[in-house]
């Protein structure tokens, strides 16, 4: 049986007098670090010194390097990018942790694939919520919490758990849940979300776009319709307040018996064969053994690159324009330098299916 937890499971006092200290002042670290303080606890923050470390500043809290902030507190949460978080942690953090110290982090994937190895005698706990930064904050004021998953790695204290609810009380999240699960878990499933659903969702939008603006519907029409009306946003909003079929009723019944009645048709989309190797790449560490290797860093500058210069970016640009919405640019990055290109080679027949992917 899974275990989840709710506000009664967490006790604030068991954080009393220990200094949280907070790595890295970014979308996680700045809203949990307002949250946790404005839930009474002690909260210092460590960070490079730059623009995050002065808004830390100007926020009111004390902060310092990263080699101090990790000295001084009693728990520490990792709130750094994971593609730098073993580098950051093995030269500034793990040898300044002190005896009993207890490390947080907020996402399973270093811990979860092997990649950084944490100290033996400290207590491992992984805090992760199923929420952007902002929202965090937003809705810890709103007194309305979010989900979270949760973990025990290492239980040395022998009060992990204890340490644990009361963090997850204290940013916010146990007035929705926090849900145990493996730091792997926890990582496969945020992957898996990123790399099946994720583009299997973007696909269907795409090809829905494609064909209505090749059956002569204005663009701006269509890209409305399709997503920046934010109707879709607030449909999947409905979804989790009230239900995946409930929120139908919240729609005209047209509409209820359009979609269900064709939605027939896309029954046999043989999503789930291609969902589940993914998942299985997943699971075996092969993706992980792949993000990890150096070609596949210049892979990724290709495959960014080419996805701004896509025929879907330029219809969005003239779209945003004719609507008056605010112009982004996302032609800044940098192509593959002819060098690159030359080791790219090897890949160029994915690089191709990268691109029939935004036909
Ligand atoms: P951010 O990219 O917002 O983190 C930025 C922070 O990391 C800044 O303080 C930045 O400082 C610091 N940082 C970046 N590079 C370095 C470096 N080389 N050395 C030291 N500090 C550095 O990260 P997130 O808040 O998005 O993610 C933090 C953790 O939370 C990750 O484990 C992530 O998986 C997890 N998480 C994130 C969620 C999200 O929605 N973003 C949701 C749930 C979990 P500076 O710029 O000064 O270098």
């Amino acid at each position: 049986m899974v275990e989840i937890y709710h506000e009664e499971d967490g006790d604030l006092s068991f954080l009393t007098g220990k200094t949280i200290g907070i790595i890295g002042y970014g979308n996680q670290g700045r809203a949990q670090a307002l949250n946790l303080r404005d839930s009474g606890l002690d909260v210092i923050i460590g960070n490079l010194e730059d623009d995050y470390k002065r808004i830390a500043a100007d926020d009111g809290f004390a902060v310092y390097s990263i080699k101090d902030s990790t000295e001084k507190s009693d728990i520490i949460l990792i709130l750094i990018p994971d593609e730098i978080m073993d580098e950051v942690f093995q030269k500034d953090i793990f040898p300044n942790i002190k005896v009993g110290s207890t490390i947080v982090f907020a996402s399973g994937y270093n811990i979860g694939f092997g990649l950084l190895t944490p100290p033996e005698d400290n207590d491992i706990l992984l805090l992760a919520p199923r929420m952007v930064g902002i929202g965090v904050r937003e809705k810890f004021l709103k007194d309305e919490g979010f989900f979270s998953f949760v973990s025990i790695k290492q239980n040395i204290s022998g009060s992990a758990k204890e340490t644990l609810l009361a963090l997850a009380k204290g940013i916010g999240s146990l007035k929705k849940g926090a849900i145990m699960m493996t730091f792997r878990q926890e990582a496969e499933l945020d992957l898996f979300n990123e790399q099946a659903f994720g583009p299997a969702f973007g696909k269907v939008l795409l090809s829905s776009i494609y064909t209505l603006i090749e059956a002569g519907y204005p663009p701006e029409a269509v890209l409305v319709e399709m997503y920046m009306s934010g109707e879709m946003a607030y449909t999947y909003k409905k979804m989790a307040d009230v239900g995946l079929i409930k929120q139908v009723d919240f729609h005209s019944k047209t509409s209820q018996y359009g979609a269900m009645s064709r939605g027939i048709r896309f029954r046999k989309l043989s999503l789930k064969p291609k969902m589940l190797k993914i998942l299985k790449e997943i699971q075996g560490g092969d993706f992980t053994k792949e993000w990890e290797r150096k070609l596949t860093g210049l892979k990724f500058k290709a495959i960014k690159y080419f996805a701004t210069r896509q025929k879907i970016n330029k219809i969005e640009k003239l779209v945003r324009k004719n609507l008056k919405l605010k112009l982004h640019d996302i032609y800044d990055a940098k192509p593959p330098t002819k060098e690159e290109k030359t080791k790219l080679r090897i890949i160029s027949d994915e690089l191709k299916l990268f691109e029939q992917y935004f036909e």
